[in-house]
């Protein structure tokens, strides 16, 4: 029954039922139609939202497999459900990647997102009513750390921190004492737009001085952690959670690292507490990321998303548009549009005409409302996976600048973007066939 790895060896006579996108071009035309698309629009621009990547064909066909069928509720060995012998394999294989890949003492793949991570490891410490100190949403936090409009805000006594207006770096005493004054049963580090590294060592210190847990959200950056290029909170942290499917380049989905004392309240608050059936063809697919995770060439692809970060965002300064904190640590940079007196939404919608994505970004202490914003988030994961390095980051930052601050170029600097994404195609054309 199982596939011993000798039997991959010729796989030509195997009966798999996989993608056939024919199939889906027969039966429906019209779903199959914005599926090539989108890949299209993918294809076909400049991709800079700093929270996607493209993920690779084998994590594609994991996801696209018939593990989606299988009621999996319950963990590796200890299922609700019969006939997991094959699921629990991959499972059991994803959580020895990512103990080993992070150095943790325990791992759960089953959260389905990030948002869900989150989620279940507030169910796992903190009780409805009870205090968590978190990173504000207009300084760079997620909608997951106290907005109103999220379970976070509505549940819990959310008290935020921020960055210093002089630095925009994160206070580091603010936080400590925040964190002495309200005594939070929780901390919570990690943010959606915050370029520089975060003092892990210095949040543990907090943690441990006001008797908290510290959560640490490394949606943003955990690949670069996966890929050895910027420090690791696992040393430092009870619980951390993150998404896999931006630097990691995983599938869409969430993962929770912890210590081996806080494991069980873990699996228990992911389920049965907040989800049903794992999704078993997106846990699989996890463990497929995490194994390209683990290799040589991710590691170096991760240094250079961080260097072409940096390039971007210098190439983007030296037209007037300035980086908050003055650069970047990390994949993304924010940019105050302020100095070129263009709005963040005039400017997401004039990139946009020239097929340049990226978003509006609010920056700290923004006079603007957050539905327009002042300013700019630009990433590298999903232009670095093409291939493109330092010197294509020039040209597109001085694309970028043209877009922003001249709507009329928008069809010459489209143009340009076309040339560029051809030399650098996102999957190249043998890799998704129809
Ligand atoms: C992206 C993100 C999340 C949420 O992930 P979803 O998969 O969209 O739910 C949570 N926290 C942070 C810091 C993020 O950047």
């Amino acid at each position: 029954m199982a596939n011993p790895a000798g039997e991959l060896d010729d796989i030509s006579g195997v009966p798999f039922w996989g993608p056939d996108f024919g199939q889906l071009v027969a039966e429906d035309p019209e779903i199959a139609g914005i599926v090539l698309s989108e890949l299209d629009r993918a294809r076909g621009g400049l991709q800079l939202i700093a929270s996607e990547n493209f993920t690779s064909p084998a994590v594609l066909a994991a996801l696209g497999s018939t593990l989606s069928n299988k009621y999996a509720e319950g963990y590796p060995g200890k299922r609700y459900y019969g006939g997991c012998s094959e699921v629990d394999r991959a499972e059991n294989i994803g959580i020895a990647r990512a103990k080993e890949l992070f150095g943790a003492e325990h791992a759960n793949l089953q959260p389905h997102s990030g948002a869900s991570a989150n989620l279940a490891a507030y169910a796992a410490f903190v009780k409805p009513g009870e205090t968590v100190l978190a990173m504000s949403l207009p300084h760079g936090g997620h909608l997951t750390h106290g907005s109103k409009v999220n379970f976070s805000g509505r549940w819990f006594d959310i008290v935020s921190y921020g960055v210093r207006e002089d630095n925009e770096l994160i206070d580091y005493d603010e936080v400590r004492s925040l964190a002495l004054e309200h005594r939070p049963r929780l901390i919570i580090c990690g943010a959606t737009a915050y370029p520089r590294l975060i003092d892990f060592e210095a949040f543990r210190s907090i943690a441990d001085e006001s008797g908290a847990i510290l959560m640490v959200d490394a949606a943003h950056f955990i690949g670069l952690v996966a890929g050895k290029a910027i420090p690791s909170p696992v040393p430092y942290a009870d619980v951390v959670t993150f998404t896999t499917h931006k630097v990691l380049r995983g599938p869409r989905g969430g993962m929770i690292l912890t210590t081996a004392e806080h494991a069980a309240a873990i699996d228990k608050a992911v389920f049965p507490m907040m989800q049903g059936g794992p999704l078993m063809h997106a846990v699989a697919a996890k463990a497929v990321a995490l194994k390209e995770a683990m290799s040589p060439d991710y590691q170096a692809y991760a240094a250079q998303v961080i260097r072409n970060a940096q390039a971007l965002s210098a190439a983007l300064a030296s037209q007037g548009m300035r980086p908050v904190s003055g650069g970047t640590d990390t994949h993304l940079a924010l940019i105050d549009l302020r100095g070129v007196d263009v709005t963040g939404a005039e400017a997401e919608a004039r990139c946009d005409a020239a097929r340049i994505t990226l978003n509006k970004n609010a920056i700290p202490y923004d006079p603007q409302p957050p539905a327009v914003g002042s300013g700019i988030r630009v990433g590298t994961p999903s232009v670095t996976t093409q291939g493109m390095g330092e010197a294509e980051m020039a040209v597109v930052g001085a694309l970028i600048g043209r877009a922003v601050t001249d709507p009329a170029s928008a069809p010459a600097v489209a143009s340009e973007v076309t040339e560029l994404v051809e030399r650098f195609p996102a999957y190249d054309r043998g890799s998704v066939t129809v």
